[in-house]
């Protein structure tokens, strides 16, 4: 009975087995004919459902198989053709990935495989199948794009690691040149234009742009970016606000969708699209920001907030650490009472003053205060009114000498004042103006006022035998010049030229 069934069918129509076998299999089964001039084509086979996948008519490709090459990507075409030309001429295998337009309207990629023959009047037959490989090449794009995703994830932790050891050894130098380091590896791996480093001032009403990185051709806005007063910026006091008490980011994806007011006649002006900023925090206080500028509308990361929280994360804790390191040298070198540089930050800095002098054959000279019966005033008014002349009499030695001149307690009740560049005349009339000024203050304490005087001597770098002159003798002299000035009963001072009194 089944062996009836087929033989009716086969005479009937003998390509009633085909067309059932190439609607059966997936894709396309076809045998593509090109003239041997390469001016027509057709397909002498093609699966009836290249009616559906593509929407084309079997039938009409059977005439022409223009309306396929249609269907073709036009970026695809060229190569396409390419490809075919030379499998005519090789006659070797033809396999050719392509995206072709479904009935649908879109493109999908597809793959083909035929075998080229030669025929007796040189036109060639291809055949072979066509099969959609859109989904391989989905799994390509998304493998790409994890790969690509690890190893940017790779990357940007190892910029992290390199940038964190850095800024732990201050391997770029001062905390500025880290700084500076890291705004520009970061601003290169984000490709960004400008990153920046804003500090607020206490009151949150200026923020002054202390480090900033251009890439290439970009202008820089630093300097127009110096202590900027924000009244008048509502929208952005806003967002500073939202900074500060929410440690949020700010995020501008586009410039044109921010409310028109003068935050964005700047952004405008300054050419930039889009931005994001984030706080920074020392000592758990917002501080200021760190942020980077696009100069083009650009996708940004939806990760991209977490990373750059990171990175001012680090700097944060580089600028915190700083901030404890400057505190600690300066406690070290600072005495505590009076706030003057100690004698540990005065000896090293003498050293450095004169070889300076002695280089460039300067004026230098020193000056050495002690206070007058120091120990009667500790007596009759204790230990705190001591202070309290301790203090007095430092803010009197600042407010008489130049912020070059190196002022420092020298041990008790003992003062140094180094003058640079400055003849002994002038030296002299310093220190005369400062006998004065301590003879005519009024030292109140506790209701009554206390008598202080105070002695000098005075040692010039001119006047010492053995060049180039060390700290040593040049103390030396100006203290026995102090003694002399204590001898000839003090509130005076003792240079080369003897006793002054003022
Ligand atoms: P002269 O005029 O000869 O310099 O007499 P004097 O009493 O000032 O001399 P002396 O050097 O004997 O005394 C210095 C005193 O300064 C002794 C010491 O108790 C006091 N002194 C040193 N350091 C401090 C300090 O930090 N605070 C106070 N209140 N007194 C101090
Ligand atoms: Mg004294
Ligand atoms: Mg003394």
């Amino acid at each position: 009975m089944t062996e009836q069934f087929k033989q009716s069918q086969w005479h009937a129509d003998p390509d009633y087995f085909l067309r059932k076998l190439a609607s059966a299999i997936p894709g396309l089964l076809c045998a593509y004919w090109l003239s041997a001039d390469g001016e027509s084509h057709r397909y002498l086979l093609i699966s009836e459902q290249v009616q559906n996948v593509l929407g084309l008519d079997p039938a009409a490709l059977r005439e022409s198989a223009d309306l396929m090459f249609d269907a073709v990507h036009p970026d695809d075409l060229a190569g396409l053709n390419a490809s075919v030309a030379e499998s005519a001429r090789a006659l070797a295998p033809w396999r050719y990935q392509a995206r072709l337009k479904l009935r649908a309207g879109h493109y999908e990629w597809f793959e083909a495989h035929s075998k080229p023959e030669r025929q007796a009047d040189g036109s060639t037959v291809w055949y072979g199948q066509l099969h959609n490989i859109q989904h391989y090449k989905d799994l390509e794009i998304t493998l790409r794009e994890s790969e690509a995703e690890s190893a940017f994830q790779a990357n940007f932790q190892k910029l992290i690691a390199r940038l964190s050891t850095e800024f732990i050894n201050l391997g770029f130098g001062s905390i500025d040149e880290c700084i500076s380091e890291l705004l520009r590896a970061i601003g290169a791996f984000f490709e960004v234009d400008r990153a920046y480093l804003y500090e607020f001032s206490p009151d949150y009403c200026v923020m002054d742009n202390t480090h900033e990185w251009c890439s290439s051709g970009v202008p820089s806005l630093i300097d127009s970016q110096r202590d900027v007063p924000t009244d008048g910026f509502d929208w952005w006091r806003g967002k500073i606000d939202e900074m500060v008490s929410g440690n949020r980011v700010i995020f501008v994806e586009a410039t044109e969708r921010i409310p028109a007011g003068p935050e964005r006649t700047l952004l405008e002006q300054q050419g930039v699209s889009s931005m994001f900023c984030v706080p920074v925090r020392v000592r758990g206080l917002v501080t200021g920001f760190f942020g980077v500028d696009s100069l083009r509308k650009r996708a940004w990361r939806e990760d991209q907030a977490d990373l750059l929280i990171i990175v001012s994360g680090l700097l944060s804790g580089a600028l915190e650490r700083h901030r404890l390191e400057s505190e600690l040298l300066n406690q070290s070198i600072r005495d505590p009472l009076t706030a003057l540089h100690n004698r540990r930050y005065l000896m090293p800095r003498l050293n450095e003053m004169l070889s300076r002098a002695n280089r460039h054959r300067e004026h230098f000279t020193l000056a050495m205060f002690d206070l007058d019966r120091f120990k009667h005033i500790n007596d009759s008014n204790g230990h705190l009114g001591g202070d309290f002349c301790l203090r007095t009499f430092a803010d009197i030695l600042l407010e008489q000498t130049r912020e070059t001149d190196v002022v420092a307690r020298f041990g008790g009740e003992e003062f140094v004042v180094a003058f640079s560049g400055v003849s002994q005349a002038d030296v002299r009339d310093t220190v005369s103006r400062i006998i004065r000024a301590v003879r005519s203050h009024n030292f109140v304490f506790e209701n009554s006022v206390l008598p202080l005087t105070v002695s000098a001597g005075i040692a010039a770098i001119g006047e010492l035998d053995d060049i180039p002159a060390t700290p040593d003798p040049l103390i030396r002299l100006a203290d026995d010049r102090l003694y002399c000035a204590k001898q000839a009963g003090r509130d005076c001072l003792v240079d080369a030229s003897g006793v002054s009194r003022i």
